[in-house]
């Protein structure tokens, strides 16, 4: 099958979700929108603010950027001290205001809200034993089901019904939970999605990334590990763990692709983690060339580590248009071409007669990167040669990360590299290894790298997942 048939413009891969969590801080909402807005890269559907005001929790959500969502209107009524903030890309449910978050519920424990980044692999199973309990579900998100469970009276009579409600998850997840005390942060035992804290004066912040820190001042202050729970309120923090961590499961994605290259995450910083890819693809994938072209801005930092390591000299030779909105309408198919032209031009001058060794972050369906070339080639490039700064992706992502079909997927559809790099008609290709990529990280042994190597290190089913999820849609 051609992929170029039934190809989308940007066949990139989708984060699930950002969030963001103030306590303690006289402008928290006008914080959680500058928060939210340096972690707009890891979802762009939708977006939403949950305060307390006057002893109650309000929230505010809805369709689009950060910045389209929240206007003056939003600020000029919601004023808190505490909030939390969610921006989302759908990966478990479809895409609709019901399902944006934080999503607020009162139950018989009292008012309580919660913002989620992941995927619970058992989502849909606990779902179903909820529903035939009882339970209404307001949204199609796996999201909901830890408020069900909080809900639930075996659960709330607990000592710890938060740590009881984790302990009955499987998967990703992190979340942050705002009640009238304060703002619960906790994690997976597994540790798959980042979530790091920080301190403003006498604030304390929680985010998916620390970028989102950056832009506030804020002191960083660590990671919340793997099965804890961290409690921020009028006592300070309280840390507490409601599950030993057996394998820790970094997912390793977010450092080839997603995390913005500022960010701290997983101990290590993003830029200099792909630059060490860069540097291992060198050595594992020379070329004899003139030039090293980053694709940008997710192969910036591995282009950098690759000429470095060879020292063939970096050059941009491609330029992105940074104003291309999510209003800008998909070409058709005799008009693909300009799509990829609007978002990526090539520097002519630059590539023109040169032997040109182009760095990109991954390759999915392949449509793109075949765009991308042919621009290099329009352009006068004599040689094309390129080195993707991880390995072949093969196989879906359980955990929150959102993946074309395993079947879409060019490592698949094409089989060996020789054929893909026929396709892309150019004059080689290479990948780093999956050894060469975890060379780069400091605890090798502690990231997840299943969408490379089909390892999977908590079970997932998807086949009643699918079936789970068509059902819950069809009742609606
Ligand atoms: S399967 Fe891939 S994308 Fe998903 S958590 Fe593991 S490394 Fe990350």
């Amino acid at each position: 099958m051609d992929p170029q048939a039934n190809s989308s413009i940007e066949d990139s891969v989708k984060e699930a979700c950002g969030i963001f969590g103030v306590f303690d801080h006289e402008n928290a909402v006008e914080l959680a929108y500058y928060g939210l807005y340096a972690l707009q890269h890891r979802g762009q559907e939708s977006a939403g603010i949950a305060c307390l005001m006057d002893g109650r929790i309000k929230s505010y959500l809805g369709m689009g950027l950060v910045g389209e969502v929240f206007r003056d209107e939003f600020f000029a009524k919601f004023k808190s001290r505490h909030a939390i903030g969610h921006t989302r890309y759908s990966t478990a449910g479809s895409s609709n205001i019901r399902n944006a978050q934080p999503i607020t519920i009162d139950y018989a424990g009292g008012q309580i809200s919660v913002a989620h980044n992941g995927n619970v692999t058992n989502g849909w199973r606990l779902r179903r034993e909820l529903e035939e309990q009882g339970s209404i579900f307001q949204t199609t998100s796996d999201s909901e089901v830890v408020l069900h469970l909080l809900a639930r009276p075996e659960i709330r009579s607990q000592p710890d019904p938060i740590a009881a409600a984790l302990r009955r998850l499987q998967g990703a997840f992190c979340f942050i939970f705002l009640t009238p005390e304060g703002i619960i942060a906790a994690r997976d035992e597994n540790g798959f999605r980042p979530l790091v804290l920080a301190r403003l004066g006498p604030a304390t912040l929680v985010a998916s990334e620390t970028c989102a820190f950056d832009m506030l001042g804020a002191e960083y202050l660590g990671e919340v590990a793997p099965g804890e729970i961290v409690r921020i309120d009028a006592r300070g923090i309280t840390r507490s763990r409601y599950a030993e961590s057996k394998r820790v499961s970094h997912c390793i994605f977010e450092h080839v692709y997603f995390a913005r290259p500022d960010s701290r995450v997983f101990n290590q910083n993003v830029h200099l983690v792909r630059k060490a890819f860069g540097r291992q693809l060198a050595l594992e994938a020379p070329a004899q060339a003139d030039l090293v072209v980053p694709v940008p801005d997710s192969g910036n930092s591995a282009a950098q580590g690759y000429s470095e390591q060879s020292g063939i000299p970096l050059e941009q030779g491609f330029i992105r248009n940074h104003y291309v909105g999510r209003t800008f309408i998909q070409p058709s198919q005799g008009q693909r071409d300009i799509g990829v032209k609007i978002k990526l031009n090539a520097v002519r001058d630059v590539v023109k007669g040169r032997r040109v060794v182009v760095i990109d972050d991954s390759i999915i369906r392949g449509t793109t990167s075949k765009g991308r070339v042919r621009r290099l080639r329009d352009a006068g490039a004599k040689e094309i040669h390129l080195r993707i700064s991880c390995p072949p992706t093969r196989h879906p992502c359980f955990y929150g990360i959102d993946f074309p079909d395993p079947k879409e997927l060019i490592a698949n559809q094409m089989g060996s590299v020789e054929a893909i790099c026929r396709f892309l008609e150019i004059d080689s290709l290479a990948y780093l290894s999956v050894e060469g990529m975890l060379k780069a990280m400091d605890k090798p042994g502690n990231f997840c790298a299943a969408c490379f190597t089909g390892d999977y290190p908590v079970e997932y089913d998807a086949e009643f997942d699918k079936n789970a999820m068509e059902g819950a849609r069809a009742r609606r």
